[in-house]
């Protein structure tokens, strides 16, 4: 992951600040200068920047972005490229750090960028979090491993949860800092209202799970902190499963193992690679056709939904998925990650079909079977 990539480029932006506000009306315009923050007031296809009062044309299809992010959005402008956005959508993401403790064989990111990655600076997060508007539809904090920061998420968690700055969250986690006592404790403390924490699960033989994640001892350290974090009550958890060649005969167990051990887990999510970074690197230890991962995937699902566990597929094309399990497929891909094979335009469920990742698609788009 990223920064939130819009492909939303600002040709005339020669601002000298890189958050704003932004604002269609120019009462509201004043009224946000008021209270400190930078706008970006637009009117008739004309952007003004103030207090620095500088103007200049946007293009038809930089007018419709900003509309779509809606009044009261804050808009963060790096190199006159639309960084990251937080507006009245649902698909509002705070990135944290590229900075992991784990490296698991199939991550999207590669290896150096967890290792000596970038982490964005406090104070743009404090800005980031100030600007942004109340009562969003939805913030998921992810990274990287959030927690790497340390105490620091504690603060952010505070500015979310004092400012109402979301109506519900997802953090994705590695889940392994949940171990602590103490930080489940400091965890509780902030953490804002209607919050659910993602977290990987990759087998139920402690062995499997580290050798996926590379990290020893992680296994014991995950399953310690869904434990940790079911107890405190505060919060709901999600466990991802993301199938590869490593995990996919052992997931009808560990669909057993959730339902022995987390019967009050919120739901499980059974996901598709993105091939790229270390799962492109290890393609050959992790890649497994798709037809072959949902065989495995099947009876786990089975397992987890007679024992009243809600399952989503994510990340996995229809036509890989037998049709009595369509309900539980989500359009999880990012709009700007998604890829269709060229076949897909003779496919009548196209539009009902999340596709498949950009990246993952050189291993699929030769294997997809329109639906006619
Ligand atoms: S053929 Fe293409 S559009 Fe149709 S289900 Fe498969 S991947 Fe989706």
């Amino acid at each position: 992951m990223g920064y939130k990539q819009l492909a939303i480029i600002l040709q005339g932006f020669n601002g000298s600040n890189y958050i704003y506000k932004l604002s269609f009306s120019k009462e509201l315009a004043d009224q946000y200068i008021s209270a400190d923050f930078n706008t970006f007031y637009v009117a008739d296809s004309q952007a003004t920047l103030l207090p620095e009062n500088i103007s200049f044309s946007l293009s038809e299809e930089e007018l419709n972005y900003l509309i779509s992010l809606g009044e009261n959005a804050c808009i963060e402008i790096n190199n006159k490229k639309i960084a990251s956005s937080f507006g009245m959508t649902n698909d509002n993401t705070l990135y944290i750090t590229d900075k992991c403790n784990s490296n698991c064989i199939m991550c999207p990111m590669a290896e150096p960028a967890r290792r000596d990655g970038h982490t964005v600076p406090f104070e743009i997060q404090d800005e980031l979090i100030r600007y942004m508007p109340c009562r969003m539809e939805h913030l998921t904090i992810t990274g990287g491993e959030p927690f790497i920061i340390k105490e620091k998420i504690f603060d952010i968690l505070k500015q979310l949860k004092d400012g109402n700055k979301a109506q519900s969250y997802l953090l994705l986690s590695n889940g392994r800092v949940f171990s602590s006592h103490e930080y489940c404790r400091k965890f509780a403390e902030v953490v804002p209202e209607d919050f659910l924490v993602g977290i990987p699960l990759h087998a139920h033989v402690a062995e499997v799970h580290d050798t996926i994640s590379q990290a020893k001892g992680s296994f014991l350290q995950t399953t310690a902190g869904i434990k940790n974090l079911l107890a405190t009550k505060m919060v709901s958890v999600e466990i991802r499963i993301v199938v590869s060649k490593l995990n996919a005969e052992y997931l009808p167990s560990l669909a057993k193992y959730i339902c022995k051990n987390f019967p009050n887990i919120d739901s499980v999510k059974i996901m598709g690679m993105e091939m790229l970074g270390n799962a492109l690197v290890n393609s050959d230890k992790v890649w497994i056709p798709y037809e072959e991962a949902f065989e495995n995937m099947r009876p786990a699902i089975d397992i987890l939904v007679e024992n009243a566990i809600d399952v989503a597929i994510y990340n996995f094309p229809l036509c890989f998925v037998d049709r009595p399990y369509w309900n539980i497929c989500a359009h999880s891909i990012t709009e700007h990650k998604i890829k269709y094979a060229d076949a897909c335009s003779t496919c009548k469920e196209k539009n009902a079909c999340g596709g498949m990742f950009t990246g993952t698609d050189r291993y699929l788009a030769n294997s997809v079977k329109p639906i006619l």
